[in-house]
């Protein structure tokens, strides 16, 4: 008999798997329904940068156009990143201070290989991004969840992580602008977590996937504005929220050289790189960013301000959020705060698929997440349907 290693089966369920079954029994009794459940943008990647992916893979010139992306690497790409931090947040960083990355989904856990011993702690924010905690799962490490509350900004109480947890931590993982709670963060907040990084010998690893996705005229920071960061500090970002690449596997870890070499060594042991013309659309899109990103970004805060009045007149007290691809509700009192009891109503009475908070874990129970990454007629139809849901 086959079995599976352990590590496995401490993941934990995949918190999409029950809304899935429920979804397709609800087709299957011939309900019609819509998402709005994945974070997964619907535009296409903007034309310049898929213009340079084209021309760089059939560029007959480049005989190495083909080959592994880490032996034959391209400049491009972390001079790119350079640029990109120096025009975006006036922060001078240096060639090793950057490795080039497989998106953040992966290189998160490849981080937490590299610095995690078994029985180590790594902190996560909850509600956060599933894969923290997964990353420390593989790295035989466990997690410490330090809550994200409303009342507190949704920022971490650093004076309310216990002593012993600081003591065996190395790592804590925060994301400004936070999926799933749309909020976003101050430098001054930045700052205290850099502090803490200091005083408690942890690396900051700020996951930065929504830097970009920004409305009203909001600027988002980075934590490696901080003086003295990039002696505590990462950060990841990812080309695929901000220009529509998700599936391109494509980001970067910026900051901390140790850190950063941990990173490139996990790499050169398991993946090969990415293709050298996905990193020459990369430094395209990074050197772009400008032009592209207020196209991208008026979609989303038109589907954001559809979102949002459709639920404000039906009743619901929410502000816009800032930034990110999401709005981030409470679910209607009727349901006691219960986000998976809604979630499954929404679905079976309305044929709308919201992801319910319990899936970030305990401290986002009582809300909902909708996704602005569905076309505006779907969208559309999904809101009048939550309105003659919820009356
Ligand atoms: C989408 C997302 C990522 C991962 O993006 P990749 O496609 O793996 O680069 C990382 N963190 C957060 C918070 C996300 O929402």
């Amino acid at each position: 008999m086959i079995m599976i290693a352990e590590r496995l089966e401490k993941l934990p369920p995949y918190l999409f798997v029950d809304l899935r079954q429920k979804m397709q029994a609800a087709q299957a009794r011939g309900v019609d329904v819509i998402s709005l459940g994945i974070g997964d943008p619907d535009i296409p990647t903007p034309d310049p940068v898929v213009e340079t992916l084209c021309s760089a893979i059939q560029n007959p010139d480049d005989s190495d156009r083909h080959r592994y992306g880490c032996d034959i690497p391209v400049d491009d790409f972390p001079q790119a990143v350079l640029d990109f931090y120096q025009h975006r947040y006036g922060v001078t960083l240096s060639d090793e201070q950057v490795v080039t990355t497989l998106g953040s989904k992966d290189a998160i856990v490849k981080m937490a290989l590299g610095i995690l011993n078994p029985g180590d702690i790594g902190i996560a924010a909850s509600p956060g991004y599933p894969t923290y905690n997964i990353g420390h799962v593989f790295a035989s490490a466990t997690t410490y969840y330090a809550p994200l509350l409303r009342e507190n900004n949704f920022y971490i109480d650093f004076d309310a992580i216990p002593d012993e947890v600081k003591r065996l931590a190395k790592v804590l993982w925060i994301n400004y602008p936070n999926n799933p709670t749309t909020a976003t963060a101050d430098l001054d907040f930045f700052e205290r977590a850099v502090e803490f990084g200091r005083q408690n010998d942890i690396l900051i690893a700020h996951d930065n996937a929504y830097s970009e996705n920004t409305y009203d005229g909001y600027r988002s920071p980075s934590i490696l504005q901080v003086e003295g960061a990039s002696e505590v500090a990462v950060e990841f970002f990812s080309l695929s929220k901000a220009f529509n690449m998700t599936g391109w596997r494509l980001g970067f870890v910026a900051g901390n050289p140790t850190a950063v070499d941990a990173v490139k060594k996990v790499k050169d042991n398991i993946d090969n790189g990415s293709l050298r013309a996905l990193q020459f659309a990369g430094a395209k899109a990074l050197s772009i960013v400008d032009e592209i990103t207020p196209t991208i970004n008026a979609v989303y805060q038109k589907r954001r301000d559809m979102v949002v009045d459709a639920l404000t007149n039906s009743g619901w007290e929410i502000e816009k959020p800032k930034a990110t691809i999401y709005v981030w509700a409470p679910v209607p009192p009727r349901f006691n705060g219960s986000s998976r009891a809604f979630a499954t109503a929404l679905l079976e009475e309305a044929g709308v698929v919201v992801t319910p908070g319990l899936g970030y874990g305990q401290w986002s129970e009582g809300y909902f997440r909708i996704s602005l990454t569905y076309p505006d007629a779907v969208i559309a139809e999904a809101i009048s349907r939550i309105r003659d849901f919820s009356h």
